[in-house]
């Protein structure tokens, strides 16, 4: 068989622990005896993040930047202990915060549906994307006690309004946002519905919060009316604002299938309950997706470091590689779409139904099997090769 050949390079950015060993598993044994695969490799492993003190981080953001399509491994964010355990100069950045602000790009976070998975609300039968604004808000406010007999005021230049006057103790805080992360935001959000072909959500409170959260619906709107309603319209699909409760009650009632933008807090709230529902943390894909449609797929989850401290001292371990592998099948099919390589985005497509499908005849990893309460528990290798026989009898 010929290898599906392929033109533009996608952006590949290793890892550590575990992630790192299923990143080359699923490379050698489910991409590369299939497609000539064409990439542009960058080390984030710790080791190399630490012997380019982190210029390795950044040169694949722009990398990501030229090229358009990145994929990405699990990485450590260091803390006290790994700079010990990595002999580390310094603590290193999260490469995720990195590449987010280097891009300036937006986190999508969507479940794997598995076969004969039901989620915690039974009417989910499709994903529900949920999109986090990550700047500022409650994470860059400015807090303080106040003791009674104080009035704490908000000032600016010749504007100043009280906000309270304290007749005993208590806490007062400021937030902030700005017009130009908002704007970033809302544009990463509309280019995720009309990637995904789904209905687009921002949900906010608007009538309590007049000024602030009305900022965000009044952008989300312009943006929408001046750059993607024609776009939407063709794809038929919507944009639709509404309030937060609002949202939260509808949700609850629909069948999913849409993208649910969130400001910052709801969404950290949000994309955990909506997470839970849909079942596992192994089965978690995340999207990083920048105003201007640069996209890096990654798995939600970290290294898996409890399974790599058992797999170190020669234990198998039955980690989950599904979303590492959604990831691949992610940025070769979007790559595939860009490129007008049809064999390439149909190659994607049937990777991941060979994965579902192996699921189906029941040679799943420890986590899948607690999740389906049933299913023969396999190692990560032995889902792997599962994985593999569906797929070449697929082609
Ligand atoms: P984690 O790697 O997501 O793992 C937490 C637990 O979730 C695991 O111990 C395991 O539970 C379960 N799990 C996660 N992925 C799984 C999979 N593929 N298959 C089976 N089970 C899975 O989180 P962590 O242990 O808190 O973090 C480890 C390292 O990852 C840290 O150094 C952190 O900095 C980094 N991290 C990186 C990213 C990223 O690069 N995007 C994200 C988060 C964390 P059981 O042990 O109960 O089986
Ligand atoms: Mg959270």
């Amino acid at each position: 068989m010929d290898k599906i050949k392929m033109t533009t390079p996608i952006v590949e950015m290793d890892g550590d622990e575990m992630t790192r060993l299923m990143w080359a598993m699923v490379k050698r044994e489910l991409l590369e005896p299939f497609v000539e695969l064409k990439t542009e490799y960058y080390d984030l492993g710790l080791p190399s993040r630490r012997d380019t003190d982190d210029a390795v981080t950044m040169e694949a953001a722009r990398a990501v930047d030229r090229l358009g399509v990145g994929v990405k491994c699990a990485t450590i964010t260091p803390n006290a202990q790994r700079k010990v355990e990595y002999d580390l100069p310094r603590l290193y950045p999260s490469p995720n915060g990195t590449l987010r602000s280097a891009l300036d790009g937006t986190i999508f976070r969507s479940p794997i549906l598995l076969p004969g998975a039901t989620p915690l609300v039974p009417t989910w039968t499709k994903p529900i994307t949920v999109a986090r604004h990550g700047y500022g808000d409650v994470y860059k406010g400015v807090e303080l006690a106040a003791d009674a007999g104080q009035t704490v005021r908000l000032v600016s230049g010749t504007e100043e309004k009280t906000v309270f006057a304290f007749q005993g103790p208590g806490v007062a805080l400021a937030m902030h946002n700005t017009d130009r992360s908002i704007e970033a935001f809302a544009r990463s959000c509309f280019a995720c519905a009309l990637d995904r072909g789904e209905d687009l959500w921002f949900s906010c409170k608007d009538t309590i919060s007049q000024t602030y959260d009305a900022r965000f619906r009044d952008i989300f709107q312009r943006v929408y009316d001046q750059e993607y309603a024609d776009a939407f319209r063709k794809a038929g699909i919507q944009y639709l604002y509404t309030l937060i409760d609002d949202a939260v009650a509808r949700c609850m009632r629909s069948s999913g299938g849409f993208v649910w933008a969130l400001k910052n807090y709801d969404g950290d709230v949000m994309s955990d309950m909506i997470g839970a529902a849909f079942g596992s943390l192994a089965l978690m894909k995340s999207v990083l997706i920048s105003p201007t449609g640069r996209t890096v797929y990654e798995a939600a989850h970290g290294t898996v470091t409890r399974h790599w401290r058992r797999r170190q001292a020669g234990e198998r371990t039955s980690t989950d590689p599904m979303a590492i592998l959604f990831a691949w099948t992610g940025a070769l099919r979007k790559r595939g779409r860009l490129d007008a390589l049809e064999d390439l985005a149909a190659f994607a497509q049937k990777l991941e139904d060979a994965a579902l499908d192996a699921i189906r005849a029941g040679m799943v990893t420890g986590d899948i099997a607690q999740l389906l309460g049933r299913g023969t528990v396999t190692d990560t290798d032995g889902f792997i090769a599962a994985v593999r026989d569906q797929l070449e009898q697929a082609l």
